[in-house]
């Protein structure tokens, strides 16, 4: 979908508006889920297959997100269409998630605290129970590369490509996590930080290997649309 003639700076055409307000939410979600603290991350959003997606703006607060906070961005280049002019220092890895997957209508880029220390560690989250299996599936690990760089997108992309992972540790600092809308993204987020809770919960407990039963990962493999 082209974004059109007759943008302007100042307003967003209908249908980013209509993801801004639910960008808003759920920047106010997760910082109240302790996902993230507000200064850090960022969220994006586009129509379905669009050109052009919606962006935080560079140093905004999560939870305190409004309309102007968002900046329209065109994907293949990263020129800024309409809205706010200085987008995330992070719209690289937003951008190359677009290009890897047609399918990605939402980017949620958090910094959760136990899925970014389990790995740092080298504990692998483990999927232990039928809502982790369901929304986060197999969780890939970025190699460390500097925040806000080309490298760092790149990396985080490539894991994606295949379309089997949609949950990606970057690893010492956040999560990039991708889904087809705006609330399966932030679902995907919250169950994977689950994961890392329950991880490190069963770590605790002197548990090294319990995982989610495998003919419930089976199960949603042979089911096109993911559905159990
Ligand atoms: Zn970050």
């Amino acid at each position: 979908m082209p974004y059109g003639d007759g943008v302007t700076r100042d307003a967003l055409p209908p249908p980013y508006g209509e993801l801004v307000a639910e960008l808003v939410a759920i920047g106010r979600r997760a910082v109240t889920a302790g996902l993230v603290i507000g200064s850090g991350g960022n969220l994006s959003a586009r129509p379905p297959r669009a050109d052009a997606a919606v962006v935080t703006a560079a140093e905004t607060w999560l939870d305190d997100l409004t309309p102007a906070d968002f900046s329209l961005v065109r994907l293949v280049d990263g020129e800024v269409l309409a809205g706010h002019a200085e987008p995330t220092t992070e719209l690289p890895l937003h951008l190359e998630n677009y290009r890897a997957r047609p399918d990605v209508n939402a980017v949620v880029h958090l910094h959760p605290q136990l899925c970014v220390l389990l790995t740092a560690l080298g504990y692998p989250i483990r999927l232990i129970t039928t809502d982790h299996v369901y929304y986060v599936g197999e969780v890939r690990v970025a190699r460390y590369r500097h925040p806000g760089t080309v490298e760092l997108a790149r990396e985080a992309a490539e894991l994606i490509e295949d379309g089997r992972c949609n949950c990606v540790v970057l690893s010492h600092h956040g999560c990039s996590v991708v889904a087809p809308n705006v609330g399966l993204a932030y679902r995907r987020a919250v169950n994977l930080e689950e994961a890392a809770v329950a991880t490190y919960r069963v770590l605790l407990l002197g548990d090294t290997a319990t995982v989610c039963p495998p003919e419930l990962q089976a199960r949603v493999d042979s089911r096109p649309d993911g559905a159990v």
